[in-house]
């Protein structure tokens, strides 16, 4: 990951400090600088999360889950705004991030699989999503090397990737190139007056004081310290781990595949110099990130199962981060009961896909105090117990009866 140490110091508060730099917090940044704001960014090791590890897979269609409609809807705006943030982006940075419309496969292996798979073209049709059944032989056409025991697929024109590790970098960078202050700490606590933020303050101790805060420090969001109970993001860490092969001629695939192999899922994601992303576990094991035997197993096996070509490939990298999951698998995307607190975390699956809208939207909120209508569904609010609405309203009151009004 892109070393480098505290950047654009200052003598005045900034605006606004965003703790976390990861794809959320980094994209809030910038779209926040590009729109006038004073920024300052706090993380100690800026790219050490999720958004380094992920797949890349700006997937709206072929990740959907039932129940997820809502999510659905924000997934596919942001997905509509990528091809003018990445333009915007690379034009920031001079460089691309090797964003491939490259449209998705999604493969079964088995009866029971190409069931599954009708279902899901079934959801896709009822929420009119655009997703064409193929037979096995149209699955073959388009990528040759699928093993022969496919068993037929959903192709999804739409769904996309982007190289996680070039887009994040080239966001770190455009946050630095647009001003803002880059500081290699951690925020060990929120400093508040009870009633607002006031700022941060440092694991050195140093205090940072800041109009707004905004917390984006993924699956780590709930551990900042100072954070009244009403407000603590209802974030918990899902792991996730992936496997990077490569090889130095032409790749063994031209569009990302997705697989169930006998009901197990896997996902095959080629990028341009030839590295294939293999993903992904899903594990609820708290903050462990250790790489297992049997988890690069299951994914070199099911890969194999789906592209036996697979086997000839080297193994470049294995790697494990976390996920911030929510209750909902929805984003925390808003302000929360403590006034200049805002919150853009729990990305969980989406954190790169929903890059746009969550720097867009959060930028907007910090200039203008209103919640774009996108974002609204997605409020941290969501989750406050009816004792904590309660005990909101009683200090509302207080306020109103001190203000006279
Ligand atoms: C295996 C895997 C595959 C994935 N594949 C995809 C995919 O294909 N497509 C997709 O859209 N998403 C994918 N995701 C999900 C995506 O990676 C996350 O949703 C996203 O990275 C979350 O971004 P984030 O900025 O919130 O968190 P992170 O990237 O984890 O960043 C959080 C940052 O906060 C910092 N931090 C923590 N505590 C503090 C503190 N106290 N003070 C200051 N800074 C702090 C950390 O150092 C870190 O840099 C995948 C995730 C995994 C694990």
């Amino acid at each position: 990951m892109p070393a480098g140490g505290t950047t654009g110091e200052r003598s005045s508060a900034p605006d606004v400090i965003v703790v976390g730099a990861g794809v959320a917090g980094l994209s809030v940044a910038w779209r926040s600088a590009v729109s006038g704001l004073d920024v300052c960014v706090i993380d100690p090791r800026p790219l050490g999360g999720a958004s380094w590890v992920a797949a890349g897979m700006l997937a709206p269609v072929t990740e959907l889950h039932y129940g997820e409609e809502a999510l659905l809807e924000l997934n596919l705006t942001s997905a509509r705004r990528f091809p003018a943030f990445v333009a915007e982006l690379e034009e920031a940075v001079g460089r691309g991030v090797e964003y491939l419309q490259c449209g998705t496969l999604a493969v079964a292996t088995d009866a029971g699989d190409r069931e599954a798979l009708g279902e899901l073209h079934a959801f896709h049709q009822k929420l009119g999503l655009e997703s064409e059944v193929l037979g096995p032989r149209e699955c073959r056409r388009l990528e040759p090397l699928l093993s022969p025991s496919v068993r037929g697929g959903i192709l999804v024109a739409g769904d996309h990737q982007v190289d996680n590790r070039l887009f994040t970098s080239a966001l770190l960078d455009a946050v630095r190139r647009a001003g803002v202050e880059v500081v290699e700490a951690a925020a060990v606590e929120l400093d508040t007056d009870g009633r607002r933020v006031l700022g941060v303050t440092l694991s050195d101790r140093t205090r940072r004081p800041a109009g707004q805060v905004v917390l984006a420090a993924g699956a780590a969001s709930a551990s900042v310290g100072g954070l009244p109970p009403d407000a603590v993001p209802p974030v918990r860490p899902v792991k996730g781990q992936l496997v990077r092969l490569g090889a130095s001629g032409p790749g063994l695939i031209g569009r990302n595949l997705r697989a169930l192999v006998a009901g197990s899922e896997v996902y095959l994601a080629p990028r341009r110099d030839g590295t294939l992303v293999v993903g992904a576990t899903a594990e609820e094991r708290g903050e462990d990130t250790a790489v297992t035997a049997g988890a690069v197993y299951c994914l070199l096996r099911d890969a194999v199962r789906v592209v036996p070509g697979v086997t000839e490939l080297e193994v470049r990298e294995t790697c494990a981060g976390l996920r911030p999951g929510t209750p909902d698998n929805a984003p925390l995307l808003g302000p929360t009961t403590l006034e200049g607190l805002t919150l853009a975390t729990g990305h969980y699956r989406n954190g790169l896909l929903l890059a746009p809208v969550t720097g867009d939207g959060i930028a907007a909120y910090l200039s203008s105090g209103q919640v774009p209508p996108e974002l609204a569904p997605f409020s941290p609010l969501r989750f406050r117990t009816p004792r904590a609405e309660q005990r909101t309203q009683t200090a509302a009151g207080d306020d109103a009866s001190a203000l006279g009004r």
